[in-house]
């Protein structure tokens, strides 16, 4: 059903690359608007000649768009826009709502300023309940710096009321705005919109995030290789709780719970480690496939070509996101499973006490053993020589086996690592580390 009656709008301003509350914000007003059939207008704000960049406004197109966010109408440019608001000035001009002023300081001469009626501003929240504001400090506030260039609020409100907007859902920082813009809607005979403004997300210090926090905007999530349906799940359960246990969500089901009014007053805090989980739940909702192909993609980027697609499932069980394989990469734990491993002959030593007899007894044993057969799991890896290990001392037996195939203190458990090499590499390995303490 459309509810033709309910327009939202996101309305990012292009002066830096998306940010996470920008992109929850938008989130929101889409969960809003699908939920209610209602419509989403998008409109860049690029009124700020010096700040705006059409490089973040393709950023913001593009991550709105990686999120899965879509759009009704637009986008639009408002510094495509000067006409429709030149109109609106000069007819607040002419019904006494707006005067030009003669300006004594200031780089202008004459600029626009809007008759501040004082007292006060009363409006309904959605998410704050009732908010009312004083308004003399606002004194007369300029609208433009001259009739062809209108500044932020006038922009917004002839923009809000042109494009039908019903409900602005927008972040805390916006509600100083407030006062001003319904100021101006009262000018201009617009109808006032319903209002929710939505806390910030704060830093787990409880700070405002930013980039000292790490990742911020959407772009540093996209290349920390989240996906976009764990940050879509992530900011949508931030400051918003359907209620019940649950935690994961696709965006359909995000719609189907979604209620602006139980939308939390306090704060939200960023938890990167509550999205690494998030994550891992939906990389765990990707088939088999979707999920080789990716690691195998991660893998070659990272130089190892032709990956052995027994390591997948392996690398599968240590990351939350497709990142970490660079992580892992850069950190040396996955040299192993390409290279001949180098390592200090001393590290074969269980408890680091030198016992070469034994170290080497150990190692022949389980040399001769695995001769013969190659494994088809690391279960029947494990069958071969468990026994013997428990018998003979399981970390006399089992770590130098470990250290010869990995040549690393830390690394999956010897078995594992029999099954992904295969016997034939294992051996050469194994070999290796006997030629070492002879
Ligand atoms: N262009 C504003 C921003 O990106 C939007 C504020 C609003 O929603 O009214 O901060």
């Amino acid at each position: 059903m459309k509810n033709n009656e309910i327009v939202v709008r996101i309305p990012p301003s292009p002066t830096g690359y998306f940010h996470v509350g920008r992109a929850r914000t938008a989130l929101f007003n889409y969960l809003f608007a699908k939920k209610n059939g209602g419509k989403i207008v998008f409109r860049i704000e690029d009124t700020d000649k010096e700040r705006s960049k059409r490089e973040f406004e393709e950023d913001i197109v593009e991550s709105l768009k990686w999120l899965g966010i879509t759009y009704d109408e637009g986008p639009f440019r408002q510094s495509e826009r000067n006409d429709i608001y030149r109109e609106s000035i000069q007819k607040m001009i002419k019904n006494g709502s707006a005067y030009i002023s003669e300006e004594s300081e200031g780089s202008n001469k004459e600029v626009v300023r809007f008759k501040n009626p004082g007292g006060k501003i009363k409006f309904e929240d959605i998410i704050r309940g009732e908010v009312e504001m004083e308004i003399d400090d606002l004194k007369d506030f300029i609208i433009a710096k001259n009739i062809d260039e209108p500044l932020y609020h006038l922009t917004v409100v002839v923009d809000d009321f042109l494009m039908g907007v019903t409900h602005i859902i927008r972040g805390d920082d916006g509600i100083s705005n407030t006062p001003r813009q319904i100021l101006l809607q009262e000018a201009i005979g617009a109808p006032r919109p319903k209002y929710a403004h939505v806390p910030l997300i704060l830093a787990p210090d409880k700070s405002k995030m930013s980039a000292r926090h790490g990742a911020v905007s959407l772009r540093d999530f996209r290349e920390a290789g989240y996906l976009p349906e764990a940050i879509v799940n992530f900011l949508g359960l931030l400051g918003f709780n359907p209620g019940g246990e649950r935690e994961i969500y696709k965006m359909s089901e995000l719609i189907e719970v979604f209620d602006l009014s139980r939308v939390q007053k306090g704060g939200a805090v960023f938890n990167t480690e509550k999205l690494d989980w998030i994550n891992k739940e939906h990389i765990k909702l990707l088939s088999e496939k979707e999920r080789n192909e990716t690691i195998k993609k991660y893998l070659e980027k990272n130089g190892f070509k032709n990956p052995n697609p027994k390591i997948f499932p392996i690398i599968f069980e240590h990351i939350s996101k497709w990142g970490d394989i660079d992580k892992m990469t850069r950190e040396g734990e996955l040299d192993f499973y390409f290279k001949t491993p180098e390592y200090e002959t001393h590290l074969l030593f269980w408890k680091g006490k030198e016992d070469k007899e034994t170290t080497k007894k150990h190692l022949n044993w389980i040399l001769e053993k695995i001769s013969t057969v190659d494994f088809e799991s690391v279960e029947s890896a494990k069958n071969l020589i468990f026994d013997y290990a428990t018998e003979q001392g399981r970390g006399e037996v089992l770590w130098p086996l470990r250290v010869a195939l990995s040549g690393k203190e830390k690394s999956p458990d010897p078995f594992t690592l029999l099954y992904v090499l295969g016997s034939v590499e294992s051996k050469k390995r194994i070999e290796n580390a006997i030629n070492k303490l002879s």
